[in-house]
């Protein structure tokens, strides 16, 4: 992945992609002080762009660290790597690190360093198996208690288990893996939220140890739009075998329907295929004013 063409931008400048590096003994490396967002951009447009800045700046800040770039040019940042990268449909990866003067723990002063690069992206799972729905694993790690590790941050350490879980899954077959939480209450899968449909009405897992996904709260958004409730509330991986459909959200996922946990099975149904449908027409909907200045 590291020997392509393009650029990518890091620290202010444009540099050759082969050429982005940082030295080894950076500190986001050895302790993890690192944190990173995943967006995606339809019709040269990233979607929810000023969100995703958002929160990478507070996941910064739960990690103790601010990025030495406002979120205003952050933003102008990624449009300036879609146009530098002529992409129109791409998935885009900012991520800021702290750097390699102190080495240990503790690492108060180090520089902050920045990089955001993208690429085309177009599934995240197989699209024939995305059709179909995904199968998934159960995984072994938990996701840990809230004062275990700082949830609301997203940060490259709390992805350790999900790596694990996902390599796991995959080689025994599966497309992900659904964890739970350290309460043993139904989480989320490794890179997305899951949500469950029963008798017409939609359940999710509060978010209150994971991420609450920006297109986790995007769907429940369109859900709501078309009368469909939506409950959030725990849930126990015995309620599993009730559940008639179920999906995943998330930025690289999309929705994504599932068809198989362990040993329960879903269909891919009417709830989950209308989301599916309007997230795509929502995220390639061109911006009123574009439109407006056509017409
Ligand atoms: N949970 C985890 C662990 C994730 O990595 C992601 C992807 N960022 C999500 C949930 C979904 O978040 P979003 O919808 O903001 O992409």
């Amino acid at each position: 992945f590291d020997q392509r063409d393009g650029e990518i931008w890091y620290d202010g400048a444009f540099v050759p992609w082969a050429e982005a590096k940082l030295h080894v003994l950076s500190h986001g490396l050895h302790y993890a002080s690192s944190v990173f967002e995943g967006e995606r951009a339809y019709n040269a447009r990233i979607f929810k762009s000023e969100e995703h800045t958002a929160r990478l700046h507070e996941s910064a800040r739960v990690l103790g660290f601010e990025i030495p770039w406002t979120e205003a040019q952050i933003n102008a940042a990624k449009e300036d790597v879609l146009e530098r990268m002529k992409l129109s449909d791409a998935y885009v990866r900012p991520i800021a690190w702290r750097g390699s003067e102190m080495m240990g723990v503790s690492a108060q002063h180090n520089t902050i360093h920045l990089a955001i690069a993208a690429w085309e992206w177009p599934s995240y799972f197989a699209p024939e198996e995305r059709l179909k729905g995904i199968r998934l694993d159960m995984a072994a790690y938990c996701r840990p208690d809230p004062r275990t590790a700082p949830f609301k941050s997203k940060a490259a350490g709390l992805y350790m288990i999900c790596t694990l879980s996902k390599h796991e899954a995959e080689r025994k077959g599966y497309a992900d893996a659904l964890m739970l939480d350290w309460r043993g209450q139904v989480a989320e899968a490794t890179g997305a939220n899951v949500f469950f449909v029963k008798d017409g009405k939609i359940h999710t897992p509060t978010p209150d140890c994971f991420l609450d996904g920006i297109t986790r709260r995007t769907v429940i958004g369109l859900a709501r739009d078309r009368g469909i409730e939506v409950i959030e509330r725990v849930i126990m991986p015995d309620e599993l075998e009730g559940f008639e459909q179920c999906f995943l959200t998330g930025t690289a996922a999309e929705v994504t329907p599932v068809s198989e946990i362990g040993p329960h099975r879903f269909q891919v149904g009417e709830i989950c295929k209308t989301l599916m449908l309007d997230y795509d027409a929502l995220v390639r909907q061109e911006p009123a004013g574009l439109k407006a200045a056509v017409a």
